[in-house]
């Protein structure tokens, strides 16, 4: 058996029923075969083995008092997976679907993520199962007082430096924020980003995950001569990712023809409009389906997987895990689909990646094209121990680098390792090097 199945073995062993954290492991390894050829140092350093095991893993009681009076009590977590490139940083996630292996997950993925941005941030991940769908104002703030208070035991600017992700925007990040600050008595910005503009938060942190996964795409589309302009993209989603890769699609001349949420998709062949999604889901936190109301000549269907069989050039899934699987793949590609990123972690299968490759399809997997928003935290980071502000303009240019630059590293590891064009192995294998040596150069 080959050095990397022994692990993976090993891996499953010791974290039984967390597939989705498997999944994303073995994804990894099956990368690194031809690493761990060309290197034996890192087989006798055991980094595979220390990779991937996190350093420390944190669950935590969350109780809390609803607006009936009654006390609710959630599940924490922070796992914090590897520091040896910088301080743990990645977001937190408050979903129902949250466990252990989730965020084990996407821990795990934000190692590499963060390596390939460039900037000196380890891995690390966070949430609870808290569900903040139909909750009052008042109740989210309870809630997040009550998470952060444990949390604040564990994190700090220079230890670990969570962020947002799936129900966590910039209203949760004021209350976690206001209660860490209470809680230490210091103004310590950069313990964590997606803050508001009024307290240390930076330009562009909102926009960037989204604008930054199409900067990835316009770049690895632009190698085979295709471009945005003029074409018809499909976006599942319709949250912070999903709303700002529509809008610089939309900039960019594309026209984008779907976005959805948990309850289904609306479709909009003129192209959707942009403000009205803003107004439903930022400000008013409805559901997708109010934006038929208002454009009565798009439709909403109620499932969430059909929105892969409308025809589209780019689809960009950016709403959850595993929402795109084999079949779905198979009608992108039988719809000429010919690029597809991903905004969400992982929201394509196995099955998936296997057409897209087979059939020449673009593929851009989350740990390189959504890399935007961690890079842009990192920046909000620098800006906080500068005690300054940079521009829109300089901060927005600095993302499209980054970007361009994850780009071309991914695509030139996956080439030096005789795989050119496969995305999914040179960007683990980049993401992979750079932490390993300075693993080994680290010691154990
Ligand atoms: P939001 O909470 O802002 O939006 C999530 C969107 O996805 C909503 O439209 C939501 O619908 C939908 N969604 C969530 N869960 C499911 C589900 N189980 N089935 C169908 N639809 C679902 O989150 P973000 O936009 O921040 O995150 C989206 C993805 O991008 C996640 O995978 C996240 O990890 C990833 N990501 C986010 C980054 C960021 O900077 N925010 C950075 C890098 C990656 P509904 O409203 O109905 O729940």
């Amino acid at each position: 058996m080959s050095y990397t199945k022994q692990v993976m073995e090993q891996v499953i062993k010791r974290n039984s029923g967390e597939p989705e954290f498997h999944q994303a492991v073995l994804e990894v390894l099956d990368s690194l075969e031809p690493v761990f050829e060309k290197n034996p140092q890192y087989v006798n350093a055991g980094i595979l083995e220390r990779i991937v095991e996190p350093e420390r893993q944190i669950i935590f009681r969350v109780p809390w008092v609803d607006d009936q009076g009654k006390v609710q009590v959630n599940r924490g977590f922070r796992v914090q997976f590897n520091s040896a490139i910088g301080p743990y940083k990645g977001g937190l996630r408050f979903h129902p679907s949250v466990n252990v292996g989730i965020i084990k997950f996407l821990g795990f993925e934000q190692i590499f993520k963060n390596s390939l941005t460039g900037l000196p941030i380890g891995g690390g991940k966070g949430g609870s199962d808290f569900d903040p769908k139909g909750k009052s104002d008042g109740e989210i703030m309870r809630f997040c007082q009550s998470f952060m208070t444990e949390l604040s035991k564990h994190i700090g600017a220079d230890t670990d430096v969570p962020a947002g992700d799936i129900g966590v925007g910039g209203r949760e990040i004021g209350y976690l924020f206001g209660q860490y600050k209470k809680l230490r008595n210091m103004f310590e910005a950069g313990v964590i980003t997606g803050k508001g503009l009024t307290y240390g938060g930076s330009l562009v942190r909102t926009q960037a995950t989204g604008y930054g996964l199409v900067y990835f795409m316009e770049e690895a589309i632009k190698a085979k001569g295709k471009s945005f302009d003029g074409a018809t993209v499909v976006i599942s989603g319709s949250g912070n990712v999903a709303i700002y890769a529509a809008e610089k699609a939309q900039q960019l001349g594309s026209t984008v023809v779907a976005l959805s949420d948990s309850s289904g998709y609306i479709y909009d062949k003129n192209g959707i409009n942009l403000d009205t999604v803003k107004q439903i889901k930022e400000v008013e936190r409805k559901r997708i389906s109010e934006y038929v109301k208002i454009h009565p000549s798009a439709e909403f269907f109620n499932s969430c997987d059909g929105i892969w069989s409308i025809p589209c050039d780019i689809a960009l899934p950016s709403a959850t895990q595993n929402e795109l699987d084999g079949e779905a793949a198979k009608k992108l590609v039988a719809n000429g689909c010919y690029a597809v990123g991903e905004g969400a972690n992982m929201p394509a299968t196995p099955d998936a990646h296997k057409v897209f490759l087979e059939n020449n399809v673009i593929f851009a997997p989350g740990k390189a094209a959504n890399a935007g928003g961690v890079a842009t935290s990192a920046l909000e980071m620098s800006q906080n121990s500068m005690r300054l502000s940079w521009t829109f303009d300089e901060v927005d240019a600095r993302l499209k680098d980054i970007m361009i630059n994850i780009y071309h590293n991914a695509s030139a590891a996956a080439k030096e390792y005789g795989f050119e064009g496969n995305l999914i192995v040179g960007s683990n294998i980049a993401g992979f090097i750079k932490v390993a040596d300075t693993m080994l150069a680290h010691g154990i």
